[in-house]
């Protein structure tokens, strides 16, 4: 073992190795080399001397442990400077999605518009009236910053907010049906992935969940069976991320309204990813909006902020506005509660939706959702060069026609043609290993690069680049494991 200063105790080296050990730098020198004091500089006195020491540690340990050079002051501050500089490093880091899913949940899903972040800026860095009725001094409500938006833009009566679509579908389920039945579908009991699975969420509610149909249909009369004095909802499922297809049958959400205001028993639509506009008009294939959902009937509706919305992480809830006030008043609502950075960045969001012909300008998720194959083809015939240089001679590179999907389970099928940077390694042999080689250096450049790995080759999608200019510079560090 070895203390701080050097000495060394236990187990006693061989006579030619302490002299080695003598010769290391003292903490000081190590501190007083240029890297050292750029330490001190950058990451104050403590850590430095922190580093410096477990430098001198594994440098005493590799000197034991074999021959070797006798590290000076400046390798040892050098050593000490990039272990700081790694562990200081957030660990929120940007990356380049260029994976080829817009919407990626394990990158983040939504990236918000310039509004939002603006708005989400300003309410970090000063008070703002999130509670507080400006003209009368009072007090007020979070949810009234967005209410009119929400209701101007699906039709609903009322509206409020919850953290994210999990909790908004929770505090219905508790709200409406605690200790009381919710009638689903076997068609849509879905998994959205993660913990998010309908059954548990149901059960963690409080409420018992009421199986009808099968996998592949479910008919009128087994709703209109199922409901008795026992029901406290009527639940429909966007089935948002499968398809059922052949022998199928399902149950429209206006006729289950019929249904429900036959019996007095809410419908509830889980939309999922839920958008504000129809997406036609861009190109892409029609999602039901909120405002149909409405339309249809439904008692309430539910979807996410941060799927095609293109907002920040949220749970919305539009609808009937006495099942909103109960909603409200339920406690859970103050644990699921939006913290005001959100709600700015979401007013910012919805406010977007009033211009739909400037939309797809402002929306990042929709540019890219919208921008059609040729554009993306010559991003990517733009940027390949740098891509080829910097992955060498080892990989063949092109721009190829590939299928980009929306992700977050919206549209599941259908596929988005666009164009990527296909990198293939020209040798057959090792051509597996060398293209695990070349995405794991392409995830530690400085701005991670993520691609996808298929049909034997490295793809980067280029629907998600726009700064062209700084992706071809972060890619000089790109440094490729040795040849297998
Ligand atoms: C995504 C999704 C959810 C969960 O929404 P989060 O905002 O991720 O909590 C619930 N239901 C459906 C149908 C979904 O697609």
């Amino acid at each position: 073992m070895i203390a701080g200063d050097g000495l060394v105790e236990a187990v006693a080296p061989p006579p030619a190795d302490l002299s080695r050990l003598r010769a290391l730098p003292a903490v000081d020198e190590v501190l007083r080399s240029e890297a050292g004091l750029f330490a001190v500089e950058r990451h104050g006195r403590q850590a430095a001397v922190m580093a410096a020491r477990a430098a001198l540690d594994a440098a005493r340990a590799a000197l034991r442990a074999q021959a070797g050079t006798v590290p000076g002051a400046a390798d040892l501050g050098a050593g000490a400077l990039a272990a700081l500089e790694a562990a200081a490093r957030p660990n929120v880091r940007a990356v380049y999605n260029l994976t080829g899913t817009v919407l990626h949940t394990n990158l983040g899903r939504a990236v918000l518009a310039e509004a939002a972040i603006a708005a989400a800026t300003l309410a970090m860095r000063g008070a703002v009236a999130l509670e507080f009725d400006i003209a009368t001094g009072r007090r007020g409500e979070r949810d009234d910053l967005v209410r009119d938006l929400l209701t101007g833009l699906t039709g609903a009566e009322d509206a409020t907010l919850v953290n994210n679509n999990a909790a908004a579908l929770m505090i219905v389920l508790n709200t409406l049906a605690q200790g009381r039945e919710a009638v689903v579908s076997r068609g849509e009991l879905i998994e959205i992935g993660g913990a998010f699975r309908l059954p548990d969420i149901m059960a963690r509610s409080g409420v018992q969940l009421r199986e009808i149909g099968t996998t592949n249909r479910t008919h009128f009369r087994d709703y209109r069976e199922a409901v008795g004095p026992e029901t406290g909802l009527l639940l429909k499922v966007h089935t948002s991320n499968f398809r059922v297809q052949g022998f199928t049958a399902e149950v429209g959400a206006r006729e289950l309204a019929g249904l429900g205001a036959e019996t007095g028993v809410p419908l509830v639509n889980d939309l999922g990813s839920g958008t504000l506009v129809d997406l036609v008009p861009w190109g892409l294939a029609h999602e039901p909006t909120v405002a149909e959902a409405v339309a249809e009937g439904a008692d309430l509706v539910t979807f996410s902020g941060d799927k095609l919305l293109g907002g920040p992480q949220a749970g919305f809830i539009v609808g009937r506005r006495d099942l909103i006030a109960r909603i409200n008043k339920n406690p859970m609502k103050r644990a699921m509660r939006v913290d005001k950075i959100r709600l700015a960045a979401i007013e910012a969001t919805l406010r977007l939706y009033a211009d739909p012909d400037r939309l797809a300008d402002r929306l990042p998720t929709l540019r890219w959702l919208a921008r059609k194959a040729d554009a993306i083809g010559a991003i990517a015939a733009r940027v390949a060069p740098a891509v080829a240089a910097a992955a060498g001679p080892r990989f063949s590179a092109e721009v190829a026609p590939c299928a980009s999907q929306i992700g977050s389970g919206a549209l599941p099928l259908s596929t988005l043609p666009s164009a990527a940077i296909r990198l293939a390694p020209v040798e057959r042999k090792g051509a597996g290993q060398a293209l695990g080689d070349l995405a794991a250096a392409f995830r530690a450049l400085p701005v991670p690069v993520i691609g996808h790995i298929a049909d034997d080759a490295f793809w980067l999608d280029c629907r998600c680049l726009d700064d062209e200019a700084d992706f071809a510079a972060n890619l000089a560090g790109l440094a490729i494991g040795p040849a297998r």
